[in-house]
């Protein structure tokens, strides 16, 4: 049996190519576990990208229109009247997109895992059985610890942070905001998020340490022992190169095509998966990476965005917190602020002269790094 594109890995990023591929190819998706879903995610989507994808409604939880931010003694809110992001549900999202690939053409091997090439095939193990699969393509869809990058040899050069998340039990009566609490006396490593599933429970998260993740799970008064649900997972900020060797590609996680500012990365492996089809069509791998552009430059910037966040102090985040906070700052991130091009938020900020002037004023190295 023999596929034109063999894909490694059925999670979001994985099943949404598959779905875009059936059509033109003959597509198979390998996918480790018994079933979709489970992997710790929040689940947050840009509504606009949300749409723009096509994703399944289904997947839809709650709809947030507006976002708290609270640093150690400061707070302002953001607020549109149509909402900005989806809170969705991963196994519904990632099932669905299966069911849609299945229904035009794909083949799914679940509960199989890829070990490795030997003379060209990918070599797959199912309940202990090993077997062989040829394809004109192979496509690593695997996730941050990808074998399909291991077995090509890629270069990693990464932060990798564990993420801690659970979903507690709570009053979140402000259902359609998320919030965003940055306080490096708490947690030096991230931010954390509180995102409503409901106005009875949300999911609640960190990267860095679970102690950092039981600290605010007490100021902001929510019971550990209310907690329904605890995951955890590695997210990677950084770059693994190449995306393409030979007849192989990566994408999604594996490719580490992740916003180093939110760690968001569905949406970006996705408008990847565009390339990718696009390249396939063209019979040409090694234009996918030139047609990730937009996103390596979003990436380039949210690894910037990184490293000021680490250099700076909590008292600059206080101060950086009166600026945003400010009715200019406010009104310009309600109007033009973009969920998915973080770049082009920042950029509309810096180019006010009184909010340019007032950040400068804090460390120029905040505008070097925003640019
Ligand atoms: C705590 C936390 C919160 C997050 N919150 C958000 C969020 O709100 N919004 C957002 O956009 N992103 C979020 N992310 C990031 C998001 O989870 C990833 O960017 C996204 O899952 C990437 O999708 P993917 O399909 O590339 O990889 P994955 O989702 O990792 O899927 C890879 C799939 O490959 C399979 N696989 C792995 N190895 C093999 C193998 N050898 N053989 C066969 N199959 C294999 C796995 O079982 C898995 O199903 C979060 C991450 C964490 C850790």
């Amino acid at each position: 049996m023999k596929y034109d594109v063999l894909i490694i890995g059925g999670g979001p990023v994985g099943n949404y190519l598959a779905y875009l591929l059936a059509g033109d190819f003959r597509v198979a998706v390998v996918e480790k576990k018994g079933s979709f879903g489970g992997k710790a995610c929040t689940g947050i989507i840009g509504a606009e990208s949300f749409e723009r994808l096509g994703l399944p409604k289904d997947a839809i939880l709650n709809k947030f229109r507006g976002a708290v931010f609270y640093s150690r003694i400061r707070s302002f809110e953001v607020e549109r009247k149509a909402p900005q992001a989806y809170l969705v549900d991963r196994k519904i999202l990632e099932k669905t997109l299966a069911e849609k690939a299945i229904r035009r053409g794909a083949e799914y091997y679940m509960a199989t895992t890829f070990i490795g090439f030997r003379n060209g095939r990918a070599v797959l193990q199912h309940l202990g059985k090993e077997f062989e699969v040829e394809a004109t393509f192979y496509i690593g869809a695997d996730g941050v610890n990808s074998a399909v990058a291991k077995a090509i040899g890629a270069r990693t050069r990464a932060e990798f942070l564990t993420g801690f998340e659970v979903e507690v039990v709570g009053d979140f009566s402000r259902k359609d905001f998320v919030e965003v609490w940055v306080n490096k006396d708490m947690n030096p490593d991230f931010f954390f998020w509180v995102a409503p599933v409901n106005e009875g429970l949300a999911r609640v998260g960190t990267f860095g340490s679970v102690d950092a993740l039981a600290r605010f799970l007490k100021v902001r008064m929510l019971k550990p022992e209310a907690v329904v649900e605890f995951k955890s997972g590695v997210v990677g900020f950084g770059t693994r190169r190449p995306w393409v060797r030979g007849n192989v590609a990566l994408i999604g996680d594996a490719a580490l095509q992740i916003k180093p500012t939110t760690a968001g990365g569905i949406v970006f492996g996705m408008v990847c998966a565009h390339a990718l089809k696009n390249a396939l069509l063209e019979d040409n791998l090694d234009a996918y990476e030139k047609a990730c552009s937009w996103i390596r430059r979003q990436i380039s910037f949210g690894l910037r965005f990184r490293r000021l966040f680490r250099r700076l102090s909590q008292d600059a985040i206080e101060e950086i917190f009166d600026v945003l906070g400010s009715e200019e700052a406010r009104a310009i991130i309600e109007a033009q602020a973009d969920f998915d091009d973080h770049l082009k938020t920042a950029k509309a900020i810096l180019r006010r002269p009184r909010l340019l002037a007032k950040l400068i004023r804090i460390s120029p190295s905040i505008v070097r790094a925003l640019l």
